[in-house]
């Protein structure tokens, strides 16, 4: 898996017909050698990766990797797994599961001798885009030495340049939606010949959250596949198992600390703090003040959270390099903030779940934890980003005082030994202060820091653990006041039922004319505070124009958002501080540049003093040549820079009028007085949109009409082009070895490309000689069509 294989030069045909055949003995030979260390190997004493039956290619990839020593659930699952038994593995993070599923993935397929014609052979399945990339990347590294073609799939990348290469994959990691969506859209997604699967984190992988997409994709697969599970919390539930189709008596269950006396790594040290919520950042921008020299990561309960907190702590210049990842940034900000802090001595990063399991950061030295975990198997894995492998490290939660006897029994339960600890008053530093300030100031702040408060206390509300998350307890106009606003936003849950009526009547009016309903906000609950339901119903318009019309929400609030939100990127990290958050960007007019334009000479200021005194002193000011002067003081120049003309009408004596001229009290009265005027007033006018809008949303339904027929036109004509361009691509990737389609190449080139060269195919003969699919009998009455 070292990428395109260099072409060897040519060699006379006998020779190379030799060579060849040399190379399978050579290919035979080792095989049935392994075969028979495989069969007689004796796990008990084995400690190197160098004692284990697997291929050179293998060892070769961890020799150059450096691995050498296995770690306790390598020595325990790896024998197993090359021996083709199903494994249940579990062991601490940071223990090595990784390798204990990659080594026994990749010789699995050597062994079968897999080629690229074979198809998928091995697919891995990840709970986030994150823990993929990571995933391949130590695939990559490993199997380096081997010719299996592997890529990633995993969502905020082209579907179709992803789809393009997946046909020609023999190991896949991915992540479970985009793999579903990708096995739906495309007929026949060969998966026939699996020969393994693998979840990692499985125990995530198989809970509520993506029980459907699992259930769908596990439906395609074949049942005589090999299947590995790991995590640091493993299930053991058969129901689980039987989804899988494995049976609980032939998979083999393999812990590597089962006995230990704790479920987190030894050289963890992990303390708790009581902070009662309206005190929390106070707490967390104390503790960041203190650890300038360490790397940090804070994990907190939602998105809004975490870009409060990002954007509010960078104002304070805390003095260390802050981070934020979450689920609503756009994939390639996502990975830019990984890496980065990968490659960080010392940074905060600030989060959500999506870092808690399985990332391996460098030598993290502290995990705090904002918010407490919705269970004790989150804590482990969030502490779990600490202490990896035999490196130390500390964490630290916060926890609220009616928190606190819940989590520490469920804490208990897991053996997770954590001590308490106080802050000592004089470290503790109060930022609330400046967050009202900042919240006076800056109105995105201020709805920022509403979001956050409407999110943390939805969160608390759909927590399932009620002796830990008790939603009547929270301290709501403290905790309102503690994020810097003047009270507490009103939040209004309505029973599911309600809801799910509301979503039903909201999306009929929006299909009824025409629009698509627009996805559930996975951040807010209903938050309308009218009870009545029919005034409650709110398309997707009527929700756009709501928010256009908070007056928070300003133009300098989009341009915040639109880089997570809406997928632009954005400079999220601590160079932003002096600059971005909402710096205003001005056109400079430097008259007195030498060079300047003529066009730039027309943009003069108008200052106090007049236009032309201004444009006088200006050019007096600077060697500017006459003609410039000429047409600074032309008529168009003025006419730009000169004060605002004043519209005059004219009636019908020719008498000129300005548009808007006072009437007497007398001659106003005349009409009935100011109210019933008003009234009226509005009625006339209300009558009026009310025409206007019946027009206006005709010629816009009409529009969306049109745009819909061209758009299936394209895709049409879009579909009938692929069937030329994919034949083209499958004799292009013969021979192509690894395939990283996480780097895949930009589509939009690629396809002109492509189209370029399928027209090329039309002009020539036509190539199908023999149709033999329906596929086939299409392009060619297409291409005799176009003939
Ligand atoms: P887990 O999945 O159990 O949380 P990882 O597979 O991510 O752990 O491994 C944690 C760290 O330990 C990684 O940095 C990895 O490179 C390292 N590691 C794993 N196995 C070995 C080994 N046998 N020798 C040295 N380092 C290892
Ligand atoms: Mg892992």
């Amino acid at each position: 898996m070292s990428g395109p294989r260099s072409r060897p030069k040519k060699q006379p045909p006998t020779k190379r017909v030799n060579e060849k055949h040399l190379k399978r003995e050579r290919g035979v030979k080792e095989l049935e050698e392994l075969e028979r260390r495989i069969s007689e190997f004796d796990p008990k004493d084995v400690t190197t990766f160098n004692e284990l039956p697997i291929s050179k290619s293998t060892a070769n990839g961890l020799k150059l990797s450096h691995f050498t020593t296995m770690t306790e659930i390598q020595k325990q699952s790896i024998p197993l797994a090359l021996k083709g038994i199903d494994i249940l593995g579990a062991a601490k993070t940071g223990s090595g599961k990784t390798l204990a599923f990659l080594i026994p993935l990749l010789e699995t397929l050597y062994r079968d001798r897999w080629t690229q014609q074979d198809g998928l052979g091995a697919l891995v399945i990840s709970p986030t885009r994150e823990l993929a990339i990571q995933i391949f990347d130590v695939l990559r590294k490993i199997g380096r030495a081997h010719s299996f073609s592997a890529g990633l799939v995993i969502g905020g990348k082209d579907m179709q340049a992803e789809r393009d290469r997946i046909s020609r994959l023999n190991i896949l990691v991915c992540t479970p939606g985009r793999l579903l969506q990708h096995m739906d859209q495309a007929a026949g997604f060969g998966m026939g010949n699996l020969k393994m699967l693998v979840l990692d984190e499985a125990d995530r992988i198989l809970d509520m959250g993506f029980r459907k997409t699992i259930d769908a994709i596990i439906e395609h697969l074949p049942k005589t596949r090999q299947t590995l599970l790991f995590s640091a919390t493993q299930t053991k539930s058969v129901g689980d198992l039987a989804r899988l189709s494995l049976s609980p008596n032939a998979a083999q269950y393999v812990s590597a600390h089962e006995m230990a006396s704790s479920s987190t790594p030894a050289n963890l040290q992990q303390y708790y703090v009581i902070t009662p919520l309206p005190d929390k950042l106070d707490t967390l921008f104390g503790f960041l003040k203190t650890h300038l020299k360490a790397k940090i990561l804070v994990f907190a309960s939602s998105s809004k959270q975490v870009r409060f907190m990002f954007e509010t702590f960078k104002t304070l210049h805390p003095g260390i390099p802050l981070m934020h990842l979450h689920g609503r940034q756009k994939q390639t900000a996502r990975t830019d903030v990984t890496d980065r802090f990968a490659e960080s001595r010392h940074a905060c990063l600030f989060c959500t779940d999506i870092a808690a399991r399985g990332l391996d950061f460098p030598s993290v030295d502290w995990v705090v934890q904002l918010d407490v975990p919705e269970d004790a198997d989150t804590y482990i894995h969030r502490v779990g980003r600490t202490a990896r492998f035999d490196s130390t490290g500390r964490a630290l939660l916060l926890v609220t005082p009616s928190e606190l006897p819940g989590m520490q029994a469920r804490l208990a339960a897991k053996k997770v030994p954590i001590e308490k600890i106080t802050i000592k008053e004089s470290k503790k530093k109060s930022i609330r202060q400046h967050l009202q300030a900042l919240c006076f100031k800056n109105p995105e702040i201020k709805y920022l820091a509403q979001k956050a408060f409407i999110s943390y206390c939805k969160s608390i509300f759909i927590q399932k653990d009620k002796d830990i998350f008790k939603f009547a307890d929270l301290p709501a106009e403290e905790f309102a006041e503690s994020l810097g606003l003047p009270g507490a936003p009103r939040i209004k849950f309505l029973n599911s039922q309600k809801a799910k009526e509301l979503k039903n009547k909201s999306q009929q009016i929006s299909d009824d004319d025409g629009s698509e309903s627009e996805p559930d906000n996975d951040d807010e609950g209903p938050t309308a505070s009218n009870g009545n339901a029919k005034e409650n119903v709110r398309t997707k318009y009527d929700r756009m124009f709501e928010r256009q019309n908070q007056n928070v929400l300003s133009r300098h609030y989009m341009n915040l958002i639109k880089d997570d939100d809406y997928g632009r990127p954005r400079a999220d990290e601590e160079e932003d501080e002096d600059g971005g958050f909402m710096s205003v960007k001005r056109r400079n007019h430097d008259l007195s540049d030498s060079n300047a334009s003529e066009s730039e000479t027309e943009q003069i200021e108008p200052s106090n003093n007049g236009p032309a005194t201004k444009k006088k002193a200006q050019i007096d000011n600077g060697p500017i040549s006459n003609r410039q002067a000429k047409a600074a003081l032309s008529k168009k120049a003025m006419s730009k820079t000169g004060p605002n003309p004043t519209k005059l009408v004219f009636d019908d004596e020719g008498k000129p009028h300005a548009i808007y001229e006072f009437e007497d009290e007398e001659g106003f009265k005349k009409y009935g007085d100011a109210e019933t005027q008003k009234t009226e007033f509005i009625n006339r006018e209300e009558q009026r949109m009310r025409k206007v809008d019946v027009v206006d949303k005709a010629v816009a339904k009409e529009k969306r009409k049109e745009k819909k027929r061209k758009q299936r036109e394209r895709e049409r004509l879009s579909e009938q082009d692929d069937g030329l361009v994919e034949e083209q691509d499958e004799e292009q990737s013969e021979g192509s070895e690894m395939d990283d389609v996480h780097h895949a190449p930009e589509k939009r080139k690629k396809w002109f490309e492509e189209e370029g060269r399928a027209k090329r195919v039309k002009a020539d003969d036509i190539e199908i000689d023999q149709p033999k699919t329906l596929d086939d009998l299409e392009a060619l009455s297409l291409s005799l069509l176009r003939k």
